[in-house]
Protein backbone atom coordinates (compact mmCIF):
# COMPACT_ATOMS: atom_id res chain seq x y z
CA UNK A 1 0.00 0.00 0.00
CA UNK A 2 1.21 3.70 -0.82
CA UNK A 3 2.73 5.46 1.95
CA UNK A 4 1.65 9.56 1.54
CA UNK A 5 3.63 12.21 3.52
CA UNK A 6 3.06 15.48 3.85
CA UNK A 7 6.15 17.55 1.52
CA UNK A 8 6.42 20.87 2.97
CA UNK A 9 8.50 22.06 -0.27
CA UNK A 10 5.25 21.56 -2.65
CA UNK A 11 2.81 22.64 0.59
CA UNK A 12 1.08 18.76 -0.21
CA UNK A 13 0.49 15.67 0.83
CA UNK A 14 2.23 12.84 -1.66
CA UNK A 15 2.35 9.41 -2.82
CA UNK A 16 5.89 8.85 -1.63
CA UNK A 17 7.98 7.18 -4.39
CA UNK A 18 11.40 5.93 -3.27
CA UNK A 19 14.85 6.67 -4.87
CA UNK A 20 15.43 3.08 -4.84
CA UNK A 21 12.55 0.34 -5.04
CA UNK A 22 11.77 -1.17 -1.29
CA UNK A 23 14.53 0.89 0.28
CA UNK A 24 14.25 4.74 2.46
CA UNK A 25 16.93 7.16 3.03
CA UNK A 26 16.69 9.59 5.36
CA UNK A 27 18.57 11.71 7.31
CA UNK A 28 17.38 14.19 10.50
CA UNK A 29 18.98 16.89 11.89
CA UNK A 30 19.67 15.80 15.38
CA UNK A 31 20.84 17.37 18.77
CA UNK A 32 23.18 20.20 19.38
CA UNK A 33 24.77 18.78 22.37
CA UNK A 34 25.58 21.86 24.50
CA UNK A 35 22.80 21.35 27.20
CA UNK A 36 20.11 18.55 27.90
CA UNK A 37 17.10 18.24 24.88
CA UNK A 38 13.81 19.17 26.58
CA UNK A 39 10.64 17.40 25.67
CA UNK A 40 10.24 19.63 22.11
CA UNK A 41 13.26 18.35 21.09
CA UNK A 42 12.74 15.01 21.90
CA UNK A 43 8.73 15.26 19.85
CA UNK A 44 11.01 15.94 16.84
CA UNK A 45 12.94 12.89 17.56
CA UNK A 46 9.84 10.78 17.88
CA UNK A 47 8.48 11.84 14.96
CA UNK A 48 12.11 10.46 13.27
CA UNK A 49 11.18 7.52 15.04
CA UNK A 50 7.71 7.01 13.77
CA UNK A 51 8.24 7.35 10.22
CA UNK A 52 10.79 4.75 10.26
CA UNK A 53 8.75 2.51 11.87
CA UNK A 54 6.23 3.32 9.58
CA UNK A 55 8.36 2.56 6.74
CA UNK A 56 9.81 -0.48 8.38
CA UNK A 57 6.38 -2.22 8.69
CA UNK A 58 5.71 -2.02 5.47
CA UNK A 59 8.59 -3.54 4.53
CA UNK A 60 11.15 -1.36 3.58
CA UNK A 61 14.38 -1.42 4.17
CA UNK A 62 14.93 2.06 5.99
CA UNK A 63 19.08 3.82 6.40
CA UNK A 64 18.66 6.18 8.98
CA UNK A 65 21.28 8.64 9.41
CA UNK A 66 21.04 11.55 12.48
CA UNK A 67 23.61 14.15 12.75
CA UNK A 68 24.96 14.86 16.16
CA UNK A 69 26.10 18.97 15.83
CA UNK A 70 28.92 19.00 18.21
CA UNK A 71 30.88 22.13 16.72
CA UNK A 72 28.60 25.54 16.36
CA UNK A 73 28.35 28.88 18.21
CA UNK A 74 26.02 27.15 21.14
CA UNK A 75 29.10 24.83 21.66
CA UNK A 76 31.51 26.75 21.85
CA UNK A 77 30.31 29.40 24.11
CA UNK A 78 29.04 27.04 26.45
CA UNK A 79 32.38 24.92 26.66
CA UNK A 80 33.81 28.18 27.81
CA UNK A 81 31.09 29.09 29.81
CA UNK A 82 31.94 25.46 32.11
CA UNK A 83 35.24 25.83 31.60
CA UNK A 84 35.91 22.09 30.08
CA UNK A 85 37.02 21.11 26.54
CA UNK A 86 34.58 21.18 23.33
CA UNK A 87 34.80 17.44 23.45
CA UNK A 88 34.52 17.05 27.41
CA UNK A 89 30.91 19.05 26.79
CA UNK A 90 30.01 17.23 23.98
CA UNK A 91 30.32 13.55 24.97
CA UNK A 92 28.71 14.59 28.08
CA UNK A 93 25.37 15.80 26.65
CA UNK A 94 25.59 13.18 23.68
CA UNK A 95 24.90 10.67 26.45
CA UNK A 96 22.70 12.12 28.48
CA UNK A 97 20.65 12.73 24.63
CA UNK A 98 21.16 8.74 23.80
CA UNK A 99 19.57 7.87 27.51
CA UNK A 100 16.36 10.00 26.59
CA UNK A 101 16.16 8.19 23.23
CA UNK A 102 15.95 5.02 24.88
CA UNK A 103 14.11 6.12 27.62
CA UNK A 104 11.25 6.94 25.16
CA UNK A 105 12.00 3.87 22.80
CA UNK A 106 13.17 5.71 20.01
CA UNK A 107 15.14 3.28 18.18
CA UNK A 108 19.20 4.36 17.45
CA UNK A 109 19.58 5.62 13.51
CA UNK A 110 21.44 3.11 11.78
CA UNK A 111 24.31 6.18 11.65
CA UNK A 112 25.04 8.75 14.03
CA UNK A 113 27.60 11.15 12.00
CA UNK A 114 29.32 13.98 14.50
CA UNK A 115 29.88 17.12 12.81
CA UNK A 116 33.70 17.28 13.70
CA UNK A 117 34.29 13.82 11.79
CA UNK A 118 33.41 15.55 8.58
CA UNK A 119 35.03 18.70 8.38
CA UNK A 120 37.67 17.85 5.67
CA UNK A 121 34.47 16.86 3.52
CA UNK A 122 32.84 20.44 4.37
CA UNK A 123 36.25 22.21 3.62
CA UNK A 124 36.12 20.31 -0.16
CA UNK A 125 32.45 21.26 -0.32
CA UNK A 126 33.48 24.85 0.62
CA UNK A 127 36.37 24.84 -2.47
CA UNK A 128 34.09 23.90 -4.87
CA UNK A 129 31.56 26.31 -3.72
CA UNK A 130 34.51 28.87 -4.23
CA UNK A 131 35.49 27.18 -7.38
CA UNK A 132 32.22 27.93 -8.64
CA UNK A 133 31.55 31.18 -7.19
CA UNK A 134 28.96 30.90 -5.38
CA UNK A 135 30.65 31.87 -2.48
CA UNK A 136 32.87 34.41 -1.71
CA UNK A 137 35.66 35.11 0.94
CA UNK A 138 35.29 38.34 3.52
CA UNK A 139 37.36 39.35 6.53
CA UNK A 140 35.46 37.34 8.90
CA UNK A 141 34.76 34.17 7.41
CA UNK A 142 33.30 32.28 3.54
CA UNK A 143 30.18 33.49 3.04
CA UNK A 144 27.22 31.90 0.09
CA UNK A 145 25.71 34.25 -2.19
CA UNK A 146 21.87 33.72 -1.93
CA UNK A 147 21.46 35.90 -5.58
CA UNK A 148 23.85 33.17 -6.74
CA UNK A 149 21.57 30.16 -6.04
CA UNK A 150 18.55 29.41 -8.44
CA UNK A 151 15.38 28.99 -6.19
CA UNK A 152 16.98 30.33 -3.55
CA UNK A 153 14.24 30.28 -0.09
CA UNK A 154 12.03 27.73 -2.36
CA UNK A 155 11.43 25.83 0.52
CA UNK A 156 10.18 28.88 3.23
CA UNK A 157 8.63 30.78 0.48
CA UNK A 158 11.05 33.79 1.01
CA UNK A 159 10.13 36.74 -0.47
CA UNK A 160 13.16 37.75 -2.41
CA UNK A 161 12.88 41.16 -3.24
CA UNK A 162 13.62 41.71 0.72
CA UNK A 163 17.44 40.37 -0.01
CA UNK A 164 19.72 43.08 1.09
CA UNK A 165 23.66 43.40 0.36
CA UNK A 166 24.99 42.57 3.91
CA UNK A 167 25.75 39.64 5.30
CA UNK A 168 24.82 37.34 8.53
CA UNK A 169 27.83 35.53 10.30
CA UNK A 170 25.35 34.01 12.96
CA UNK A 171 23.96 30.54 12.71
CA UNK A 172 20.70 31.18 13.58
CA UNK A 173 18.48 34.15 12.01
CA UNK A 174 14.74 35.17 11.38
CA UNK A 175 13.44 34.98 7.75
CA UNK A 176 13.62 38.87 7.53
CA UNK A 177 17.51 38.59 7.53
CA UNK A 178 17.67 36.55 5.02
CA UNK A 179 21.12 37.22 3.26
CA UNK A 180 24.35 35.58 2.45
CA UNK A 181 25.43 33.53 5.43
CA UNK A 182 28.37 32.24 6.56
CA UNK A 183 29.82 28.77 5.48
CA UNK A 184 33.52 28.83 7.09
CA UNK A 185 34.08 31.44 10.04
CA UNK A 186 37.53 32.07 10.40
CA UNK A 187 39.55 32.06 13.69
CA UNK A 188 38.24 34.34 16.40
CA UNK A 189 39.90 35.40 20.23
CA UNK A 190 36.56 33.66 21.42
CA UNK A 191 36.97 30.67 19.49
CA UNK A 192 40.10 29.76 21.24
CA UNK A 193 41.78 26.85 20.46
CA UNK A 194 38.64 25.47 18.24
CA UNK A 195 39.27 25.70 14.43
CA UNK A 196 40.79 23.82 11.46
CA UNK A 197 43.73 24.42 8.70
CA UNK A 198 42.25 25.39 5.76
CA UNK A 199 43.74 26.77 2.57
CA UNK A 200 41.42 29.18 2.27
CA UNK A 201 41.78 30.33 6.18
CA UNK A 202 41.63 28.37 9.54
CA UNK A 203 38.64 28.74 11.17
CA UNK A 204 35.15 26.52 11.50
CA UNK A 205 32.13 25.51 9.72
CA UNK A 206 28.82 27.38 9.98
CA UNK A 207 25.79 24.91 11.02
CA UNK A 208 24.63 24.66 7.80
CA UNK A 209 27.08 23.13 5.91
CA UNK A 210 27.76 20.50 8.24
CA UNK A 211 24.37 19.12 7.49
CA UNK A 212 25.05 19.25 3.22
CA UNK A 213 28.22 17.64 3.87
CA UNK A 214 27.15 14.79 6.09
CA UNK A 215 24.14 13.76 4.09
CA UNK A 216 25.85 13.82 1.11
CA UNK A 217 28.64 11.97 2.50
CA UNK A 218 26.81 9.15 4.30
CA UNK A 219 23.72 9.29 1.54
CA UNK A 220 24.43 10.50 -2.07
CA UNK A 221 23.54 13.41 -3.85
CA UNK A 222 19.89 12.98 -3.37
CA UNK A 223 17.98 11.35 -0.18
CA UNK A 224 14.41 10.36 0.07
CA UNK A 225 13.55 12.21 3.29
CA UNK A 226 15.21 14.49 5.31
CA UNK A 227 13.29 16.01 9.30
CA UNK A 228 13.19 18.28 11.57
CA UNK A 229 11.11 20.62 13.64
CA UNK A 230 9.34 23.59 11.95
CA UNK A 231 12.10 26.31 13.02
CA UNK A 232 14.59 24.35 10.49
CA UNK A 233 12.80 25.21 7.68
CA UNK A 234 14.43 28.27 7.53
CA UNK A 235 17.80 29.36 7.48
CA UNK A 236 18.91 25.60 8.03
CA UNK A 237 17.35 23.50 5.65
CA UNK A 238 17.15 26.56 2.93
CA UNK A 239 20.67 26.73 3.12
CA UNK A 240 21.63 23.29 3.57
CA UNK A 241 19.52 23.00 0.12
CA UNK A 242 21.65 25.87 -1.55
CA UNK A 243 24.77 24.73 -0.58
CA UNK A 244 24.02 20.98 -1.91
CA UNK A 245 22.47 22.14 -4.77
CA UNK A 246 25.32 24.29 -5.37
CA UNK A 247 28.11 21.84 -5.04
CA UNK A 248 26.23 18.49 -6.63
CA UNK A 249 23.60 20.41 -9.46
CA UNK A 250 21.41 17.36 -8.44
CA UNK A 251 17.82 17.79 -6.15
CA UNK A 252 19.46 17.23 -2.08
CA UNK A 253 15.99 15.67 -1.05
CA UNK A 254 12.90 14.89 -2.34
CA UNK A 255 10.65 15.21 0.81
CA UNK A 256 11.21 17.86 3.42
CA UNK A 257 9.05 16.39 6.38
CA UNK A 258 8.85 18.95 9.13
CA UNK A 259 7.29 18.46 12.63
CA UNK A 260 5.34 20.50 14.77
CA UNK A 261 6.38 22.17 18.04
CA UNK A 262 5.89 21.66 21.72
CA UNK A 263 4.06 24.49 22.51
CA UNK A 264 3.81 26.11 26.52
CA UNK A 265 0.80 28.46 27.18
CA UNK A 266 0.75 28.60 23.18
CA UNK A 267 4.07 29.79 22.91
CA UNK A 268 7.32 27.79 21.44
CA UNK A 269 9.12 25.62 24.55
CA UNK A 270 12.79 26.70 24.08
CA UNK A 271 16.02 26.84 25.91
CA UNK A 272 16.06 31.10 25.26
CA UNK A 273 12.59 31.28 26.85
CA UNK A 274 12.76 29.08 29.78
CA UNK A 275 10.18 27.69 29.79
CA UNK A 276 11.13 24.23 29.25
CA UNK A 277 10.99 20.62 30.86
CA UNK A 278 13.09 17.89 30.34
CA UNK A 279 12.09 14.42 30.46
CA UNK A 280 13.66 13.88 34.36
CA UNK A 281 10.94 17.05 34.99
CA UNK A 282 8.50 14.46 33.76
CA UNK A 283 9.80 11.44 35.86
CA UNK A 284 10.10 13.78 38.87
CA UNK A 285 6.15 13.87 38.52
CA UNK A 286 6.48 10.31 37.70
CA UNK A 287 5.36 10.44 34.80
CA UNK A 288 6.77 7.85 32.11
CA UNK A 289 8.67 9.52 29.03
CA UNK A 290 6.53 5.96 27.29
CA UNK A 291 3.43 7.90 28.60
CA UNK A 292 4.76 11.43 27.10
CA UNK A 293 5.04 9.22 23.70
CA UNK A 294 1.54 7.67 23.97
CA UNK A 295 0.30 11.23 24.24
CA UNK A 296 2.39 12.51 21.15
CA UNK A 297 0.58 10.19 19.27
CA UNK A 298 -3.06 11.58 19.89
CA UNK A 299 -1.83 14.66 17.94
CA UNK A 300 -0.80 14.33 14.23
CA UNK A 301 2.85 15.20 14.02
CA UNK A 302 3.03 18.38 12.36
CA UNK A 303 -0.04 20.11 14.37
CA UNK A 304 1.80 22.27 17.59
CA UNK A 305 0.10 20.72 20.62
CA UNK A 306 -0.10 22.89 23.86
CA UNK A 307 1.75 21.01 26.86
CA UNK A 308 0.10 20.59 30.01
CA UNK A 309 0.51 17.93 32.92
CA UNK A 310 -3.04 17.07 33.04
CA UNK A 311 -2.92 15.96 29.36
CA UNK A 312 -0.37 13.85 29.79
CA UNK A 313 -1.83 12.68 32.78
CA UNK A 314 -4.49 11.58 30.84
CA UNK A 315 -2.19 9.44 28.58
CA UNK A 316 -0.61 8.31 31.13
CA UNK A 317 -4.03 6.72 32.19
CA UNK A 318 -4.77 5.22 29.03
CA UNK A 319 -1.16 3.85 28.82
CA UNK A 320 -1.36 2.01 31.75
CA UNK A 321 -5.24 0.55 31.16
CA UNK A 322 -3.75 -0.63 27.95
CA UNK A 323 -0.79 -2.36 29.32
CA UNK A 324 -2.95 -3.71 32.23
CA UNK A 325 -5.57 -5.06 29.52
CA UNK A 326 -3.45 -6.52 27.23
CA UNK A 327 -1.24 -8.30 29.97
CA UNK A 328 -4.51 -10.66 31.38
CA UNK A 329 -4.53 -11.63 27.36
CA UNK A 330 -3.31 -15.18 26.77
CA UNK A 331 -0.06 -15.75 24.12
CA UNK A 332 -0.61 -17.19 20.77
CA UNK A 333 -2.58 -15.58 19.08
CA UNK A 334 -3.18 -14.67 15.48
CA UNK A 335 -3.03 -10.92 13.76
CA UNK A 336 -6.52 -10.10 12.71
CA UNK A 337 -6.47 -8.95 8.99
CA UNK A 338 -9.05 -6.24 9.21
CA UNK A 339 -7.53 -4.44 11.80
CA UNK A 340 -4.67 -5.18 10.91
CA UNK A 341 -5.36 -3.50 7.14
CA UNK A 342 -7.34 -0.64 8.70
CA UNK A 343 -4.22 0.25 10.89
CA UNK A 344 -1.96 0.54 7.88
CA UNK A 345 -4.42 2.57 6.45
CA UNK A 346 -4.36 5.05 8.95
CA UNK A 347 -0.29 5.13 9.94
CA UNK A 348 0.51 5.23 5.83
CA UNK A 349 -1.78 8.25 5.59
CA UNK A 350 0.86 10.92 6.61
CA UNK A 351 1.48 9.26 9.88
CA UNK A 352 -2.46 9.44 11.76
CA UNK A 353 -1.44 7.70 15.06
CA UNK A 354 -4.57 9.65 16.38
CA UNK A 355 -6.94 7.53 14.59
CA UNK A 356 -4.44 4.51 15.21
CA UNK A 357 -4.78 5.00 18.47
CA UNK A 358 -8.59 5.10 18.52
CA UNK A 359 -8.31 1.49 16.43
CA UNK A 360 -6.43 0.39 19.65
CA UNK A 361 -9.24 0.93 21.68
CA UNK A 362 -12.12 0.01 19.23
CA UNK A 363 -10.05 -3.34 18.88
CA UNK A 364 -10.01 -3.61 23.08
CA UNK A 365 -13.58 -3.64 22.60
CA UNK A 366 -14.44 -5.65 20.00
CA UNK A 367 -16.85 -8.35 21.71
CA UNK A 368 -16.15 -10.81 18.18
CA UNK A 369 -12.36 -10.77 18.94
CA UNK A 370 -10.91 -13.55 20.62
CA UNK A 371 -8.25 -12.09 23.30
CA UNK A 372 -5.52 -13.83 22.17
CA UNK A 373 -5.71 -12.49 19.08
CA UNK A 374 -6.23 -9.10 20.33
CA UNK A 375 -2.88 -9.78 22.17
CA UNK A 376 -1.27 -10.48 19.24
CA UNK A 377 -2.44 -7.71 16.53
CA UNK A 378 -1.95 -5.24 19.79
CA UNK A 379 1.93 -6.27 19.82
CA UNK A 380 1.73 -5.81 16.05
CA UNK A 381 0.73 -2.75 16.36
CA UNK A 382 3.36 -1.41 18.95
CA UNK A 383 6.01 -2.18 16.05
CA UNK A 384 4.81 1.24 15.29
CA UNK A 385 3.62 2.72 18.39
CA UNK A 386 6.65 1.43 20.16
CA UNK A 387 4.96 1.81 23.52
CA UNK A 388 6.41 -1.30 25.08
CA UNK A 389 3.00 -3.25 25.47
CA UNK A 390 4.00 -6.26 26.48
CA UNK A 391 6.73 -5.03 29.39
CA UNK A 392 4.84 -5.95 31.93
CA UNK A 393 3.53 -9.84 32.36
CA UNK A 394 0.62 -10.25 35.06
CA UNK A 395 1.68 -14.22 35.12
CA UNK A 396 -1.16 -14.58 37.99
CA UNK A 397 -4.89 -14.60 37.10
CA UNK A 398 -4.93 -11.85 39.04
CA UNK A 399 -5.74 -8.00 37.45
CA UNK A 400 -3.13 -6.09 39.24
CA UNK A 401 -4.13 -2.49 40.05
CA UNK A 402 -3.24 0.37 38.05
CA UNK A 403 -1.62 2.05 40.51
CA UNK A 404 0.82 -0.88 40.62
CA UNK A 405 1.73 -1.14 37.01
CA UNK A 406 2.55 2.92 37.33
CA UNK A 407 4.86 2.06 39.90
CA UNK A 408 6.58 -0.72 38.25
CA UNK A 409 6.57 1.59 34.71
CA UNK A 410 7.65 4.52 36.72
CA UNK A 411 10.50 2.44 37.90
CA UNK A 412 11.46 0.66 34.77
CA UNK A 413 11.97 4.45 33.34
CA UNK A 414 14.34 4.74 36.46
CA UNK A 415 16.76 1.80 35.71
CA UNK A 416 16.59 2.93 32.39
CA UNK A 417 18.06 5.84 33.45
CA UNK A 418 20.52 4.00 35.81
CA UNK A 419 18.96 5.53 38.55
CA UNK A 420 19.09 2.73 40.96
CA UNK A 421 18.40 4.89 44.51
CA UNK A 422 14.75 5.65 42.80
CA UNK A 423 14.32 2.62 41.38
CA UNK A 424 14.62 0.80 44.58
CA UNK A 425 12.58 3.16 46.17
CA UNK A 426 9.58 2.24 43.39
CA UNK A 427 10.26 -1.38 44.67
CA UNK A 428 9.95 -0.45 47.90
CA UNK A 429 6.66 0.96 47.54
CA UNK A 430 5.17 -1.66 45.36
CA UNK A 431 6.35 -4.04 48.13
CA UNK A 432 4.96 -2.31 51.07
CA UNK A 433 1.50 -2.42 49.03
CA UNK A 434 1.48 -6.15 48.51
CA UNK A 435 3.37 -6.71 45.23
CA UNK A 436 6.56 -8.18 44.07
CA UNK A 437 8.51 -7.52 41.11
CA UNK A 438 11.47 -9.30 39.59
CA UNK A 439 12.96 -8.37 36.08
CA UNK A 440 14.30 -11.02 33.49
CA UNK A 441 15.88 -9.88 30.79
CA UNK A 442 12.61 -9.35 28.35
CA UNK A 443 10.33 -8.97 31.17
CA UNK A 444 9.08 -7.21 34.19
CA UNK A 445 6.99 -9.78 36.64
CA UNK A 446 4.56 -8.34 38.97
CA UNK A 447 3.02 -11.03 41.80
CA UNK A 448 0.72 -10.86 44.38
CA UNK A 449 2.80 -11.80 47.63
P1 LIG B 1 18.48 21.62 18.48
O1 LIG B 1 19.19 20.72 19.42
O2 LIG B 1 18.19 22.97 19.05
O3 LIG B 1 19.19 21.71 17.13
O4 LIG B 1 17.04 20.99 18.18
C1 LIG B 1 16.85 19.64 17.88
C2 LIG B 1 15.51 19.44 17.18
O5 LIG B 1 14.41 19.82 18.03
C3 LIG B 1 15.35 20.27 15.89
O6 LIG B 1 14.81 19.42 14.88
C4 LIG B 1 14.33 21.35 16.27
O7 LIG B 1 13.57 21.73 15.17
C5 LIG B 1 13.48 20.61 17.30
N1 LIG B 1 12.74 21.49 18.24
C6 LIG B 1 13.22 22.56 18.90
N2 LIG B 1 12.26 23.11 19.71
C7 LIG B 1 11.14 22.34 19.55
C8 LIG B 1 9.80 22.37 20.11
N3 LIG B 1 9.43 23.28 21.01
N4 LIG B 1 8.94 21.41 19.69
C9 LIG B 1 9.30 20.47 18.78
N5 LIG B 1 10.54 20.38 18.23
C10 LIG B 1 11.46 21.30 18.61
ZN1 LIG C 1 20.78 19.89 10.01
Amino acid sequence: MDIQLYNTLTRTKEVFKPIKNGEASMYHCGPTVYDTPHIGNYRTFFMNDLIRRVFEFNDYKVNQVMNITDVDDKTIRRSHEENISLKELTNKYEKIFLEGLSSMNILLPHKLTHATEYISKMIDFIDILLTKKVAYIANDGIYLCVEKVKNYGNLAHLDLSKFTKERIVNDEYNKNDARDFAVWKFKTDEDGEIFWNATFGDGRPGWHIECSAMSISVLGPTIDIHTGGMDLIFPHHTNEIAQSESVTNKTFVNYWVHGGFINVNEEKMAKSKNNFLKLEDLLTETISPLAYRYWLMTAHYRSPVNFTFDAIRASQNALIKLISIISTYPDDGMVIEDYRNRFIQFINDDLNTASAIALTWELIKDANIKPEDKRATLLDFDKVFGLKLDVVQNKSAEIIPEEILALADARKIARTNKDWEQADALRKEIESRGYTVKDTDSETIIQEL
